[in-house]
């Protein structure tokens, strides 16, 4: 689906995967209005809009943000590190919620209360860097019993760390109820691209 990203400056966060460095300062980017932003995401026309960064949460004009997109036509969706609280979230705003691995170096990050306010049109994403953090993602699924929950979960490869392959083979030996996510803009565009 064509999809506009609008992507927050500032990030708490050090994740050893991170791909977009150039959005952890909060100095980063350039400073525009709610406005401005809205009328730009209007123009484009895309059927989807996803406000990620940085962490987007970390931004106390999100939420006012959020809510002027979601007069516009179209799906929002919000892509957070699960290091913030989610529930002040519009409910118009299906939120994408990560969860970080023990090789992100964030594990200590997660915001466990959170699991408690996802609802329906919510996603959980693991970003997995190798065997140690599968294993640990899926026993974390079980733990919670997030199976349960009738929320997707996202288990998607950190780009040239685990191979697609045996992220696949594991998911299969374990009939793991989860959804591989593939970094499709890489793979079309190229790992360095930016704005695509
Ligand atoms: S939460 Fe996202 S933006 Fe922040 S360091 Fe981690 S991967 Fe990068």
């Amino acid at each position: 689906m064509r999809c506009t990203f609008v992507r927050l400056a500032g990030c708490p966060l050090e994740c050893s995967y991170c791909d977009t460095p150039q959005a952890i300062p909060f100095d980063s980017g350039d400073v525009m209005s709610i406005d401005a932003v809205v009328e730009h995401v209007r123009k484009l026309g895309n059927p989807l809009v996803l406000v990620t960064g940085g962490e987007p949460l970390a931004q106390r004009a999100c939420m006012p943000l959020l809510e002027s997109l979601c007069r516009l036509d179209g799906i929002v969706q919000l892509e957070t590190s699960g290091a913030l609280p989610i529930e002040a979230v519009p409910a118009d705003v299906r939120r994408i919620v990560d969860i970080k691995t023990p090789d992100s170096g964030e594990c200590g990050s997660n915001r466990l209360s959170n699991l408690a306010n996802l609802r329906s049109g919510d996603e959980l994403k693991f970003v997995l860097c190798g065997r140690a953090d599968y294993e640990w993602s899926r026993d974390f699924i079980r733990r919670h019993r997030l199976t349960d929950r009738n929320i997707p979960l996202l288990f998607s490869a950190a780009w040239q760390r685990l191979s697609l392959r045996d992220l696949s083979v594991w998911i299969i030996e374990d009939r793991l109820p989860v959804r591989m996510q593939v970094q499709l803009h890489k793979i079309i565009w190229g790992a360095e691209a930016t704005g695509v």
